[in-house]
Parts: C-alpha cells; structure tokens; sequence
C-alpha cells in the first residue's frame, strides 16, 4: 500500500536537502567527481576528485584542472546504486555479502496529462515473458505527480537472457496498453531518465557497512526494499545513524581509523527497522528466478508470513551468469511514433546530457567481443551507446562506443562491463525524475 505516501521528483528533493545541508554548514562540491578511495595502511584517508578539461586521448586541454585529494577523519560513501568506490571498497575489505549483488534496471518518463490521476498504479508482468528459461522479471509504475503530471516506468531485473531484450523498449510496449494510454492521452512528454536499482536484498548486504575510516550507507550498500521499489527512506534513515555513529565516535575522542571504533554505526543499523524489513523480504527476488507463477506462489507466503514460510533460505547468481538466448524479442517493440513512443536518442536528448562529446571514455568493456553479447549491450543500454562494428574473423565482433551519449545507469557493470565515474558536471540534468 502507498496511500498517504508522498509523491515527488527524487532530484528536487536532493536540490532541497542541499540547500539545508548547506544551511547547516555543509560545503557541498557540485560538479565533482569521487574518482578513487584513498587507502593507506588499511585505513581509508579520503578520496581524490577526478580531472576535469582532458580530451579524448587524455590530453590536457586548456580548461584543464588536476584533481585533488580530500583528506578526512571519516570518509561516508553515499554513491548510490553500482557505486564505483564503494566496490572497491567492499573488495579491498573483504566485505561481500552471502550472496552476489544483482540489479534491474528503471526506465522512467514523467508526462504532462491533460486529465489528473487520482490513484496510484503497480504492475507485474507483461509485456515481460512469465516462463523462467527467459529470466524477465519485473513490472511498472505509474504515479501521480500534482494534477498534471504523472510518472511511469518499467524496471527489469538485468538477469534476462535475451540478446534483444530493452527495458527502454519494453517500456514503449507498456504505454501501448490501452489503460495506459488511456492516462495519457492528449498529454506530452516532457521527462526521460534510466537508472539500475540494487535488488540482491538482505543475503547480498556487505558483511560489515564499516570499515577503518569508512562508512557505507544507502543503496551503494545494497538497502533498498525490493517488492516495495524502495530505496529512499533506507538512505534517510542509514544516513542519520551514520551521522550519529560518527558524532559519537569523534565526541569521545576516537581515532575513526581504529578498527571496530566505527562498529556503533553497524549495531544501530542491523537493529533498524529497515534491517527487520528487509530481513522479511530476504527471499523473495530470488523465487521469481523459478518463473512468473511459481515465484509468485512464493512470494505471497513470504509476505502473508512476514518472512518466516518457506523455512529455507535461498540463494543466487550474478546477473550475467545465464547463458543468452534469441527469440525474435524486438519484434514486439512498438516503431517510435515521437507522440506516445520513443526512441533512444530523442530520450537521451530529453535527460539534458551534459556530457561533451571529446571527453575520456568512462566506459570500461572488452573491445571484441562474441556477437552475442555486443548485441546484448547494445539493445540494453537505453541511451544507445554500444554499436556492434565489424567481424573481427575469429567468430567476434568488434564494439563501437559512443560514450557522450552515456546516462551512467550502471547496467553495463552488471552485465560484463564497468561504467567509471565520468567527468565531474557530465551526464545526465534531471530536473524532473
Ligand atoms: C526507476 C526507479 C524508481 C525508483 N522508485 C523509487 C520509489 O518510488 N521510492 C523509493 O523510495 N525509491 C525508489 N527508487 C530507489 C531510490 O531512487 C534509491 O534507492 C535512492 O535514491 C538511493 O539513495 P542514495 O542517496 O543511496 O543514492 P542516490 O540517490 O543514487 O544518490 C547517489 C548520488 O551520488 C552520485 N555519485 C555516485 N558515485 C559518485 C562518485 N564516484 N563521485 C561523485 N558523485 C557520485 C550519484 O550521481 C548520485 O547523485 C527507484 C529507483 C529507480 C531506478
Ligand atoms: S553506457 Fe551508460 S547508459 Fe549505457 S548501459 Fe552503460 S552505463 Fe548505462
């Protein structure tokens, strides 16, 4: 249930919260990026920003400006979803959960309506594929924002075999329903924005969120509720323990670098609510892996349960462990009429990419590849970045990459790549997703 729930753009929200961190006296670095953990000794030391001005090869150009380092007691990493510091941070302390991190990837637009929505709507399933040899979970959304506007999405656990399979596409397909249509007739489009969600749950949370003058919090650390979609309130309330933890720690004179003087922070948040929320839910990503209909008959005694049925715990697997398959998937994707469906690059157009067309490539890939797989990114990547190119003669292709075109959604990290903390500034201008 959401009744009573409020509604908002989640990048307005940070803009306010900014607005009182700085109030508080917070100095906040926009147009930066954390390129790097400092570690000296088995402690974390801080980060160091990243360049800015560097052309395509990596030249200096003459905007050039050197990144610095920013040394502190106490470093917290709040990155968000396939946070590129906050992986190195789990693997360089040994902090990896039982099991391995997963992720589905969102597709959101928000539309001008001409009529106001007075409910909120929830999917499972179609246009997804119930039969588990596919591996498509996952649903939709759609939320009223205000009297004229609405938020809709798709979200696709990024597990799916399919080479051609798109949640981009997937979400045109959706607003074809006629019920979706329907809300959105006579309307426009006006948001476009594509984001991975961490789903590993709670046997995929790193071992401690702690470590020698570090902390972990919100979704970099796995928290996000995934039957519910949430992530939101689980940074909230992880970033407010982690204040706590800290102002204890350094109010008693603590070194932050000791290990175990930052343990408070752990304690406080494995008794949380959102702990015994997510604990509740622990298993119930992992059953759909059994198909649509098996994993829901499982699913609902998770819930009516609250957790404790059925008596076993389950495991799971990397996203890209499944072997790929090709089933004509694409054929089923609307063409783009530019009034209720949409291509790649006009979306991309719409999140106000920043990112200039002669930066470094931020994208980290194997350059030729089976072809399979460069089909398999290319169709992923909602901003259409990837391109299959030319055989290379021994049963390969090679991949083209267009990395401006990059809304750093994070999905290539799941599936066999890395996407790495572009240029400070670049990237996507969402105002309203
Ligand atoms: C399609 C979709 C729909 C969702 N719907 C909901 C919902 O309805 N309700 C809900 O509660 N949750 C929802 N979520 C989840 C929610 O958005 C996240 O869980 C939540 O925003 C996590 O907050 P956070 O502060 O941990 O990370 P984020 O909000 O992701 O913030 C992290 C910030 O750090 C920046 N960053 C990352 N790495 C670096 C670096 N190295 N250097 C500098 N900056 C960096 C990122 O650019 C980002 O601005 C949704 C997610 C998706 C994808
Ligand atoms: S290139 Fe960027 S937008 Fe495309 S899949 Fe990779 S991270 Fe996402």
């Amino acid at each position: 249930r959401n009744h009573g729930n409020h509604v908002a753009s989640v990048s307005q929200l940070a803009r306010f919260l900014a607005e009182h961190a700085e109030e508080g006296g917070a100095a906040i670095l926009p147009e930066t990026d954390a390129q790097k953990l400092l570690v000296a000794d088995g402690r974390v030391r801080g980060i160091r920003t990243g360049d800015k001005g560097r052309g395509r090869d990596g030249q200096e150009l003459g905007n050039f400006e050197a990144g610095s380092d920013i040394v502190a007691r106490l470093t917290v990493l709040a990155e968000g979803t396939q946070g590129h510091l906050t992986g190195a941070a789990i693997s360089r302390f040994g902090l990896e959960g039982d099991n391995p991190q997963v992720w589905a990837l969102g597709v959101k637009e928000v539309w001008k309506v001409a009529k106001p929505l007075h409910h909120i709507v929830h999917t499972m399933g179609w246009p997804l594929r119930k039969r588990a040899r596919y591996g498509e979970f996952g649903g939709s959304f759609i939320y009223p924002m205000g009297e004229d506007m609405v938020s809709l999405g798709f979200v696709a656990g990024l597990e799916y075999r399919d080479v051609e399979f798109s949640v981009h596409d997937v979400l045109q397909e959706f607003k074809t329903h006629r019920l979706v249509r329907k809300i959105l007739a006579g309307g426009e489009r006006i948001g476009w924005g594509a984001k991975t969600i961490t789903e590993g749950g709670y046997h995929a949370l790193p071992k401690r969120f702690n470590a020698p003058g570090l902390l972990l919090v919100g979704e970099g650390a796995g928290l996000v509720n995934v039957p519910t979609l949430k992530g939101i309130h689980y940074a909230v309330e992880s970033g407010i323990l982690a204040a706590e933890a800290a102002f204890r720690a350094l109010q008693r004179g603590e070194s932050t670098t000791r290990v175990g003087a930052l343990d408070s922070y752990d304690e406080a948040l494995r008794s949380s609510y959102a702990m015994k929320e997510l604990r509740e839910v622990r298993n119930m990503r992992q059953v759909f892996d059994k198909g649509f209909f098996m994993g829901g008959a499982l699913a609902s005694a998770m819930t009516v349960s609250k957790g404790h049925l059925p008596p076993k715990e389950y495991g799971g697997e990397p996203n890209d462990a499944a072997t790929l398959i090709r089933t004509d998937r694409a054929k089923s994707y609307p063409a783009p009429d530019g009034k209720l469906t949409f291509d790649k690059l006009s979306s991309v157009f719409l999140s106000g990419n920043r990112t200039r067309d002669d930066q470094p490539n931020h994208i980290r890939i194997q350059r030729e590849v089976p072809r399979e797989l460069a089909e398999l990114w290319t169709r992923m990547c909602p901003a259409h970045v990837y391109e299959v190119g030319a055989d290379t003669g021994d049963g390969k292709v090679h991949v083209e990459l267009n990395p401006s075109n990059c809304v750093q959604c994070g999905a290539i990290t799941a599936r066999g790549g890395r996407l790495t903390p572009p240029e400070g500034g670049s990237g996507p201008e969402y105002t309203l997703t």
